[in-house]
């Protein structure tokens, strides 16, 4: 009984101990692309942890790094003074961040990274005299995290409903899954981008656009299952935001660090935006950290504030803890002598053959991928959505791959060191949970 009550004390949402009430599944170890599960069992990580083992598990450089830090330096103050570390981390970021987006802030989560980067939008409009800039603009089913902002302009429905309104003045984009007509397309949608995008101009033909200070995106809505931009989709956005000087923030927490076989989306889409929010991949989930990278102009406008030194304007205790730095570190030396950060562009057909062999399975009624991401959705039970991904994801567990679902989509996204037979693996294994799936 007691046992009983530790586990329920635990609280979390949507954890092990509600959903399996009796026998909470429990994972206690970890190497190379698998789990290992308390009573003994390998289960082979279709979901890099929760999309940010990117280097696989077990890192044993990652872990000595850790180690070494702590005796040396176990933290050290952000306020006033500083150390070595993060001076090293920032420059290493920029050497792989697209353009000049060369200025680093460090968080401790993707949550944090999203509230710092809308604060830094308002602060750097305010900076430039233009205080009247305090809106923001989310999209439908964008995730964000769930601090104070990031639920704000998220846009998943459900994450929502218990806050009320939360933040004033945000608006959603309609989301791209509303073009529809592009069920199982490999790689982007060809079709309607640029309309799409042209919703930001209905949104801004509603309010000034001079009351606007951001737009942020994620450009794969990962969370709510996958969701891929048309081509086209993202540059227009970047033109309407300069049109109307309206910052672009792209939430980079799942794509940033090698996701879609480039170090970042901005490079995959060729398009930069003006702020870039990351985080898991950044050290491999290994330790939590995040980073907000943004262009010269904007650190320079916003480091303008606070006025008096004796002030501050947003900061952690844990900014740039030197623990996590050397984790980062240790981190961005695997994926560059790994090459991880462009590894996916080579494992991305065998993920876009496999899992679009799912095609014909029933209830699968799209599969979508990008790099090493993919999306299988399924139709939903009637009266009973989301019913048939769990019963998915559960079956796949069983039969040994943890695979992420939202509703009723199955999202894949395994570490990047995962090799073509593993691949194959993991989607037999999807495969065969969707057969036996009613
Ligand atoms: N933004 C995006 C795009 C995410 O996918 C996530 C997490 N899944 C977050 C923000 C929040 O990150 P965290 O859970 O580390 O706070």
């Amino acid at each position: 009984a007691r046992d009983r009550q530790q586990r329920e004390a635990f609280w979390m949402p949507f954890t092990a101990n509600r959903q399996f009430k009796d026998n909470p599944r429990l994972l206690v170890a970890a190497e190379g692309v698998h789990y290992t599960t308390a009573d003994g069992r390998r289960i082979l990580d279709g979901q890099a942890g929760l999309w940010c083992v990117n280097a696989g598990h077990g890192r044993t450089r990652i872990a000595d790094a850790v180690q070494r830090q702590m005796t040396e330096l176990d933290f050290a103050p952000s306020f006033n003074m500083g150390h070595p570390l993060p001076f090293e981390l920032a420059n290493r970021l920029a050497e792989i961040t697209p353009g000049d987006l060369n200025y680093s802030f460090f968080t401790n989560s993707g949550s944090e990274s999203v509230d710092t980067a809308l604060k830094i939008a308002i602060g750097y409009h305010r900076a430039r005299g233009d205080g009247g800039r305090q809106r923001l603009i989310g999209r439908e089913r964008g995730y964000h995290g769930v601090n104070f902002g990031g639920s704000s302009v998220g846009g998943i429905v459900g994450n929502r409903k218990q806050f009320g309104t939360l933040l004033p003045g945000i608006d959603h984009l309609p989301h791209t899954l509303n073009i529809k007509a592009n069920a199982f397309t490999r790689g982007l949608p060809v079709e309607g981008g640029e309309e799409l995008a042209d919703g930001l101009e209905r949104l801004i033909g509603l309010h000034d656009a001079s009351t606007i200070a951001a737009v942020i995106v994620e450009p794969v809505a990962g969370s709510a299952g996958v969701l891929l931009p048309p081509k086209g989709y993202l540059r227009r956005l970047r033109e309407i935001c300069d049109r109307h000087g309206i910052l672009l923030i792209f939430d980079e927490v799942i794509t940033g660090y090698g996701r879609l076989g480039t170090p970042f989306a901005a490079h995959y889409f060729d398009v930069l935006p003006d702020i870039m929010t990351t985080a898991k991949g950044l050290t491999n989930g290994n330790v939590p950290m995040g980073a907000v990278f943004v262009r010269p102009h904007i650190y320079e406008a916003f480091m303008q504030g606070p006025e008096s030194l004796i002030e501050f304007a947003h900061g952690y205790t844990y900014s740039g803890h030197p623990v996590a730095c050397a984790a980062a570190l240790a981190t961005l030396d695997i994926y560059t002598e790994e090459g991880l950060l462009t590894r996916g562009a080579a494992m991305a057909p065998h993920l876009e053959d496999a899992a679009h062999g799912l095609r014909e399975l029933p209830h699968v009624i799209d599969v979508r991928n990008l790099g090493l991401v993919a999306g299988i959705e399924l139709e939903p039970r009637p009266g009973a959505p989301g019913a048939r991904g769990f019963e998915v994801h559960r079956r796949c567990f069983d039969n040994g791959a943890l695979v992420r679902y939202t509703g009723d989509i199955i999202a894949l996204s395994p570490p990047l060191i995962i090799n073509p037979t593993q691949i194959g693996e993991l989607v037999d294994i999807v495969a065969a949970a969707i057969r036996d799936t009613a």
